[in-house]
């Protein structure tokens, strides 16, 4: 069972009520820093409408979504990894190794990332 949103953790960043890294805030997209980073760049951008993954999206948590490329671009920029390269990836579901359901992309970067995809 998932959490609702009044227990789900990224909507307790999103609300303010558990402290978070943030680097990059507008009206609908929020982005702060990973707690166990796996690159020297690791931030989460995520819709701060909750929605458990990309199987889920409303209309509103679509259109915030949609803009999440444009904003890692920017923070790719901001953060110094655009020219070394990154990478923007989402884990939808249990198989993808989803652990907080609530819809987020992770942006890494500042270290060779390696080719493989999954294992
Ligand atoms: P997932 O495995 O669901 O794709 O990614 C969840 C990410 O959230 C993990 O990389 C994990 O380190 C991060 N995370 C879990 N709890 C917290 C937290 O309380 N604060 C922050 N900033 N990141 C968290
Ligand atoms: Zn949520």
């Amino acid at each position: 069972m998932n959490a609702p949103a009044s227990e789900c953790l990224f909507c307790k960043i999103a609300r303010k009520e558990i402290p978070a890294a943030l680097v990059y805030e507008d009206d609908t997209l929020l982005a702060f820093k990973d707690i166990f980073p796996q690159a020297p760049v690791h931030v989460l951008i995520i819709p701060k409408a909750h929605c458990e993954g990309l199987g889920d999206l409303t209309t509103e948590t679509a259109a915030a979504a949609a803009r999440i490329p444009q904003v890692a671009a920017q923070l790719a920029r901001d953060l110094g990894v655009m020219t070394g390269g990154w990478r923007l990836l989402n884990n939808c579901g249990p198989d993808s190794g989803q652990t907080v359901f609530h819809l987020h992309f992770h942006l890494l970067g500042g270290k060779a990332l390696g080719g493989r995809l999954c294992q």
